[in-house]
């Protein structure tokens, strides 16, 4: 255990960084390097001095941490050579890594940790210990034993807590949320469960606010690594509240209902792209290529090449090609009443063909210009009995109503998560002290 603890400090100081998990019976550290760890003096030495000869050399007989991040185009035998390790070595490692793990799986942009240790003899350095983390759950463990390298994964338990997060929003929910602490993909979700009811682009006033209880998964250090679901979501527009419950029926789909267990969910979405402006309404219009008076049958929504294009609803694909002046065109049926069609687009979504089944929020497409446009921008058509319709006055079916034993299941869940709601706000109040 003594032994440990040692390597960790020569690492944290000569590194650093923190330590990564290295079993200490594993690692091969020779008499030297103990000394040095015991001499605090030299250890400061090497971080604070670094450009010192002798700091150097003490620098140079110890080991080390390195993080490379990989590139594109790197393979893992090519970076650890040009660190400076024997290409026999590295050879070795890779091998034994890749009886767990296999190199070509690594990603540019994924970090690799390496615990080196220069052989001045030898001029190169010698790999102690590698550690590639796949995912926020799992570290992939290089480490040089005896008799060569040992590899192993190394599960990293997370811990899942509930937290609370709310503002006031003063320009956007966006905003507020990242003000209050809400990740990206927490905030991603708290909007996506508001979607059926509240167009982000309009509805949103100076004085809103909004109120989430949500799930994180934290790493043993106490750090985020992880989003997980919302469990409670409110918003008040314009003093009206808005209280949602994440719920998972007995048929395995999880969604969100109302205290009374009516789904919010809808056949069609608001808006089936992200973080686009609409830039024309429905209605008549001066044709900005025809020069003419003409009806709008959709609405454009102003948005980058290669933004991602939602199917609005389940439904088939019932067209999918260039057509006319709309360009590379995709039309889904939901149903017996209602259709939506997608023009101008730059690029269909993968395996979007006619006779495709498609899910409600689904990629069907990327925005574009193909067809009579003018530039980058999506037009979006819903069409009700054959005939198209203002996307933004139709009134859409609502989702299902939880009926008999599993709304009684529903009541006891909404109960529970309101006595979790009190209690994690109260805890929150007296931290705050
Ligand atoms: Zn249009």
């Amino acid at each position: 255990m003594r032994y440990s603890l040692r390597i960790a400090s020569v690492l944290t100081v000569a590194g650093g960084i923190a330590l990564f998990a290295m079993d200490s019976d594993q690692a091969i550290l020779p008499a030297s390097d103990i000394e040095s760890a015991r001499d605090p003096g030299r250890q400061i030495a090497s971080t604070t001095l670094a450009s010192d000869s002798a700091a150097e050399s003490v620098r140079l007989s110890s080991v080390y941490k390195e993080v490379l991040t990989v590139g594109k185009g790197d393979t893992l035998m090519a970076m650890l050579v040009d660190t400076g390790i024997a290409p026999a070595s590295a050879d070795r490692a890779v091998r034994t890594m890749s009886r767990i793990y296999k190199p070509r799986r690594i990603k540019p942009g994924q970090d690799i940790v390496l615990s080196l240790k220069p052989d001045l003899r030898a001029k190169s350095v010698e790999l102690m210990a590698m550690k590639i983390s796949p995912n926020v759950e799992r570290d992939i463990l290089v480490t040089r034993t005896a008799k060569g390298f040992q590899a192993k994964a190394v599960d990293r338990p997370l811990t899942k807590v509930a937290m609370h997060a709310s503002g006031k929003i003063d320009t956007s929910l966006y905003v507020a949320g990242v003000n209050a602490g809400l990740r990206q993909a927490t905030l991603a979700k708290l909007i996506q469960t508001f979607s059926f009811d509240v167009d982000f682009q309009r509805d949103i006033r100076r004085g809103d606010a909004f109120d989430v209880m949500y799930e994180e998964y934290r790493d043993e250090d106490g750090a985020v690594v992880k989003s997980g679901d919302i469990l409670v979501a409110e918003m008040t527009l314009s003093g009206k509240k808005s209280r949602l419950y994440r719920f998972e029926t007995k048929d395995g789909f999880s969604d969100f209902y109302d205290a009374k267990g009516q789904s919010v969910r809808k056949a069609l979405l608001r808006t089936p792209i992200d973080g686009a402006r609409i830039s024309s309404n429905y209605g008549m219009r001066r044709h900005p290529i025809l020069g003419y008076n003409k009806m709008h049958k959709g609405l454009d929504f102003a948005a980058r090449r290669g933004t991602p294009i939602f199917a609005a609803g389940n439904g088939f694909v019932e067209y999918a090609g260039r057509n006319g002046g709309y360009g590379k065109y995709v039309r889904i049926r939901h149903n017996s009443t209602f259709k939506t069609a997608y023009a101008h687009m730059h690029r269909y979504g993968k395996g979007i063909r006619k006779g495709r089944r498609v899910k409600q929020g689904q990629i069907i497409g990327y925005v574009g210009s193909t067809g009579r446009s003018t530039g980058p921008h999506l037009h979006y058509e819903v069409h009700k009995n054959g005939r198209q319709v203002n996307p933004r006055s139709i009134k859409l079916p609502s989702g299902r109503k939880l009926k008999g034993r599993e709304l009684r299941t529903f009541k006891a869940h909404v109960a529970a998560l309101e006595k979790q709601y009190v209690a994690l706000t109260a805890q929150q109040l007296a931290d705050r002290r």
